[in-house]
């Protein structure tokens, strides 16, 4: 009841729009299933609001929202702000849902790894400064623990409220300017196996190039989606047995390997690594042996830069990218690495 009562509350007095309430800006974003703008308000009220990011979507659109309003609930702090969600069925195009979130930013992690700057344009945003300090793979290590550690961080929020993303990639990634640190958008494929919403994977929403090897995320061998209060019942179980949130982790993996390898940060990279690793079936060690022996500069100093403390970041990253589910970690338990033991950037930048 304390919960009902505290969610109608908070809803009554939320901000409610329509259609008319918004003025359309640059396109942000096109995918299969909705289009992303960004926008600003008709008639601004006296409260300064800022901009807006708008999402059209189709049919899964009532799954995202119910997703974002699930997660400003339980876990805020790991996704962008979620303002509002509706049904706007006045449109051509017939209904549509219709998303809203604050503007978190122009940069997602896509965006950043592409830079030739990268990981040093990342370090001057999260610190709201430029360091004054040498350039060298310690400092670069220190950027991208940061990094990694506040996606983890925002993770393991999701992945305590029930809700595995199953789209972790750096496009998902957003830079908010307002807390300076990462958070993850775009739930449209998530999926909460506590309350048994969307139980059957949409396998084919998944991005191949960040996908974990099993296709479906629950085993086949869980039958067909049960009704909703048996899978509630039923789901804390069933996540137990199938560790549904390793796909993420997989996925989180791939970015720390992009984030140490430039040569990897490309789609053809990336896609190519993907191959490597198959045909290692999968064996990240198998993998290093076979490329190392002939490795270019910048394979050489991704593999130093994960070497650094004694392979801390070596561990980790074999401890995510790993065939069996079961076998990689927990987000949980990533945070807990050695390789998050000496404090990131902030340390970096009191130590001087
Ligand atoms: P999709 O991938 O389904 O098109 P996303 O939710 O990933 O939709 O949004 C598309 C793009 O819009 C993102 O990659 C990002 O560049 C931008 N974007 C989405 N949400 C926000 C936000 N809250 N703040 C700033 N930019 C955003
Ligand atoms: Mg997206």
């Amino acid at each position: 009841w304390d919960m009902f009562v505290l969610a109608f509350v908070e809803r009554l007095f939320r901000p409610t729009y329509k259609k008319d309430d918004f003025v359309l800006g640059k396109k942000l974003g096109e995918g299969a299933f909705g289009v992303v703008y960004k926008v600003s308000l008709a008639k601004k009220p006296s409260s300064k609001e800022g901009d807006l990011v708008l999402k059209k979507a189709t049919e899964y659109g009532a799954v995202e929202i119910w997703m974002n309003e699930r997660v400003r609930r339980a876990c805020a702090n790991s996704c962008a702000d979620f303002v509002y969600g509706f049904l706007e069925s006045s449109s051509k195009k017939g209904a549509e849902y219709w998303l809203i979130w604050r503007f978190e930013g122009e940069s997602t992690l896509a965006d950043l790894i592409q830079s030739k700057e990268f990981p040093y344009n990342v370090e001057s945003m999260i610190l709201g400064e430029v360091q004054d300090l040498p350039k060298g793979l310690e400092r670069e290590n220190k950027i991208i623990q940061t990094i990694l550690r506040q996606l983890l961080f925002a993770l393991d929020g999701l992945h305590s409220t029930g809700i595995v993303h199953r789209d972790i990639k750096p496009q998902n990634v957003i830079f908010s300017e307002g807390s300076r640190t990462f958070k993850i958008i775009d739930l449209g494929a998530a999926t909460d196996l506590r309350v048994g919403i969307n139980y059957i994977p949409k396998e084919f929403l998944l991005d191949p190039r960040y996908a974990a090897p099993e296709q479906y995320i629950m085993s086949t061998q869980t039958p067909s989606a049960p009704s909703a209060p048996v899978a509630a019942a039923l789901s804390p179980v069933l996540w137990q047995l199938n560790l549904p949130d390793r796909f993420d982790i997989y996925s989180t993996g791939l970015i720390l390997l992009q984030m140490a390898f430039p040569s990897f940060r490309s789609d053809s990279g990336l896609i190519q690594f993907n191959r490597q690793l198959k045909r290692c079936d999968y064996d990240l060690v198998a993998w290093r042996k076979s490329v190392e022996p002939r490795a270019n500069a910048d394979l050489r100093k991704g593999f130093e830069l994960l070497d650094l403390d004694g392979g801390n970041g070596w561990e980790l990253l074999t401890s995510m990218v790993r065939y069996k589910a079961r076998q990689r970690t927990s987000a949980k338990a990533a945070l807990a690495h050695p390789y998050f033991d000496k404090e990131g950037l902030l340390a970096l930048s009191i130590m001087q």
